[in-house]
């Protein structure tokens, strides 16, 4: 099977205090160094060029300047065969997009755009720590249709401090009001090592109540629902025909080469991370071809677990046969008492293929840890 593309651009405008992605704040990076090393990756490592899918995420892929853009994008593709029809997402956030750059993205053949809105209440964007504004959601949604890029997710984060659930309706009705193809719904998480994090161990900062979580997580289907959206995993909503097809790559378990400071590749059964640090990660390009830093073999029961906790996250579930036949094991066997176990507890349903409940989505991690 030939693996997607994933390319990381770590810089953002500023960091956000609740974000553990390997990103930074682009003020005094050296952000041309950073794309020449990248471009001696993908010489080095070359990535299959016929990739089914592409993406560009960060970070903020839109951060760095028009022409390092449009560098970044021509070193990538002068590498594959050109084919209009794959799905090819650049990430891209509020306030630090313009017309220019959307034009960059939209002459190298970028058809969607992943927008970071994460709320449409700009109190909600303040404590979040975002920069940009709700009106400029709008305004960088608008520049990415009218630059012909006709496919859009907007991210949208919920369970966030001071958040009810009247609010989280207004923000998922301005999200519906713009009629993009896509949504990604995540539920605020205190990462360790974020800000955030830290400001609650403090108590300086309070999680929302589990139950009020549970009630945005249960509105959000409803009202998604009822406007055209399918939930299609845990936190994506689709329009019909418009799932995002490299991220379905990932829960089913698919291979992927990703470049850039710690991305993650997973190539003919190894997940291997790259250097996260800019610094090392160039130098360790330079002086070795590649920036792996970690490399793990993932064979049989391991490998079946995988694939089946990361199928479970979609409403298509597995099927315990296949997953078997993949990976060389009688999964139905092996599996049988964490699956009996699971139904047991209402987390999965019936019958094949292997499904999550309603109830098993909410608690997704805990079902991934039974298989694990
Ligand atoms: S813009 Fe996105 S990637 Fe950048 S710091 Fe904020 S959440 Fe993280």
């Amino acid at each position: 099977m030939t693996p997607t593309v994933y390319v990381h651009i770590p810089f953002c405008e500023t960091k956000c205090p609740y974000c553990d992605f390997n990103s930074f704040a682009v003020q005094g990076r050296d952000v041309d160094g950073y794309l020449a090393a990248l471009s001696e990756e993908l010489d080095r490592r070359p990535p299959p060029p016929d990739p089914p899918t592409l993406f560009i995420g960060g970070g903020t892929p839109t951060v760095p300047r028009p022409e390092q853009i449009d560098r970044y994008l021509g070193d990538l593709l002068r590498r594959l065969r050109p084919d209009p029809a794959r799905e090819f997402t650049v990430e891209a956030n509020p306030g630090s997009l313009t017309a220019e750059k959307v034009a960059v993205l939209a002459a190298h053949g970028v058809n969607r755009v992943s927008l970071g809105a994460q709320s449409f209440l700009d109190r909600h964007l303040k404590t979040l720590g975002r920069v940009h504004s709700a009106a400029q959601i709008e305004e960088a949604f608008r520049l990415v249709r009218d630059g012909g890029i006709d496919n859009v997710n907007l991210d949208l984060i919920f369970a966030v401090p001071g958040l009810d659930l009247r609010d989280w309706l207004y923000t998922l009705d301005c999200a519906v009001a713009l009629q993009p193809e896509h949504l990604s719904c995540y539920a605020l998480i205190f990462e360790p090592g974020t800000e955030f994090h830290a400001r609650r161990q403090r108590g300086l900062m309070h999680a929302l109540d589990e139950e009020d979580e549970l009630r945005m997580f249960r509105f959000t289907e409803r009202r998604l629902r009822h406007a055209g959206w399918q939930r299609y995993e845990i936190s994506a909503f689709a329009r019909p025909g418009k799932h995002c097809r490299h991220n379905l790559g990932y829960w089913r378990n698919e291979p992927y080469a990703g470049y850039g400071a710690g991305a993650f590749s997973y190539l003919d059964g190894e997940r291997c991370g790259n250097e996260r640090h800019l610094e090392r990660y160039a130098r360790a390009v330079h002086e070795r071809g590649d920036a792996f830093v970690s490399h793990e073999r993932l064979e049989g029961s391991r490998a079946a677990a995988e694939t089946i906790f990361l199928g479970l996250r979609t409403r298509y579930g597995v099927r315990l046969d296949s997953v078997g036949e993949r990976h060389g094991i009688d999964a139905q066997r092996e599996f049988a008492p964490v699956v009996t176990r699971l139904r047991e507890q209402g987390l999965l349903r019936r019958g094949e293929p292997l499904r999550m409940t309603r109830r098993g989505w909410r608690v997704a991690d805990t079902v991934s840890s039974a298989f694990l």
